[in-house]
């Protein structure tokens, strides 16, 4: 018998497979599928899939199939160091088709690092996930005004922000929206409220994250263990060690301007093809800056991940 169905948990080599009717399969990989030139992993969280039955009462199976991805968080691992250097030669996928990703932060305690978001919406735009969402958490104790003015340039951007207290229940109700019937990605700088803000969400969701997470985190463990967590609401929330710890390794110095959305535009307009928006003549991107059509920040934020980028690049 054959069946549809997702990719909700991976561990050392077996693919846990959701069905229809919410039964869960233990399946490996079908041999043929490992003959195949492995540019990328076969199969990873949220890889839709065909499966075939082999004993239904115990719920094992055989992945088949693995269907065309719509989003891809992934790293290059590459044939030395983890950089610049070496020709890449796999892609690892932290996770396929999340159809969302939210970036958490705290409007204070931590203070909130616009750069850190200009990094996640790197990773976010180059992963291809249809829609990045900032949430500002602890809007209880913030000043507003201070809060509106760092984050509104983002919603002008395209980039819907969400204002939420885990501790007062502000915003939980949108929030607890967004997530239903979609696969996410949440993620933050510890302490800004993640696991407070999946808690009222749903009773003891923080926890279920969570525990993944520390199960990884140890070091104890050489598999990854990642996991798709069920929302009571439909949906789910993805916890993969890849998902705390995104960064922007496998960018191209060059692509970022694509990465950068209000920038993006202007590119073509520069004078030169290879310009690199720092000091050349006719460059549109600072004629926007000073224009006040890109933000300041956002533009500082992007010679900045330049700069870093080049220099991995050139080790
Ligand atoms: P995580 O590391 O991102 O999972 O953050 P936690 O959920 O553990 O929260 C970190 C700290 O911030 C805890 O002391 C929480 O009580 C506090 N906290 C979380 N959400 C809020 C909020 O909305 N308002 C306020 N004032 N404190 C919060
Ligand atoms: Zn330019």
């Amino acid at each position: 018998m054959e069946l549809q169905g997702l990719v909700v948990k991976e561990q050392s080599g077996f693919f846990w497979v959701e069905v229809g009717d919410g039964a869960v399969y233990m399946c490996r990989l079908r041999g043929r599928l490992l003959e195949d030139a492995q540019a990328s992993d076969i199969a990873a969280i949220g890889d839709r899939v065909r499966i075939t039955i082999l004993d239904d009462e115990d719920h094992k199976g055989l992945v088949e199939e693995v269907g065309k991805r719509i989003s891809v968080i992934s790293r290059a691992l590459r044939t030395e160091g983890s950089r610049g250097a070496g020709s890449p030669e796999r892609e690892h996928v932290i996770i396929a088709n999340a159809d969302q990703a939210l970036f958490v932060f705290a409007a204070t305690q931590p203070v909130p690092s616009s750069k850190l978001l200009d990094r996640f919406l790197v990773v976010g735009e180059k992963s291809g996930i249809p829609d990045l969402i900032v949430v500002v958490n602890k809007i209880d104790i913030a000043d507003r005004d201070a809060v509106d003015k760092q984050f509104a340039p983002y919603r002008e951007m395209g980039y819907p922000v969400i204002y939420t207290s885990a501790k007062q229940r502000i915003g939980v109700d949108e929030l607890t929206e967004r997530l239903s019937g979609k696969i996410s990605v949440f993620t933050g700088q510890s302490g800004v409220g993640k696991s407070s803000l999946l808690n009222a969400v749903q009773p003891g969701l923080g926890r279920a994250v969570k525990s993944v997470s520390q199960s990884t985190s140890e070091g104890m463990h050489t598999t990854r263990d990642s996991e798709l967590v069920k929302l009571a609401t439909g949906g789910y929330l993805a916890d993969t060690p890849g998902i705390r710890t995104l960064n922007i390794w496998d960018v191209e110095p060059e692509e970022l301007d694509a990465y950068f959305r209000e920038l993006a535009p202007y590119v073509s307009e520069c004078r030169f093809g290879d310009c690199e928006h720092r000091n050349e003549p006719g460059c549109a991107v600072r004629r926007a800056v000073t224009a006040g059509k890109i933000h300041r920040s956002r533009y500082l934020s992007y010679v900045s991940l330049r700069d870093e980028l080049e220099e991995a690049f050139a080790l």
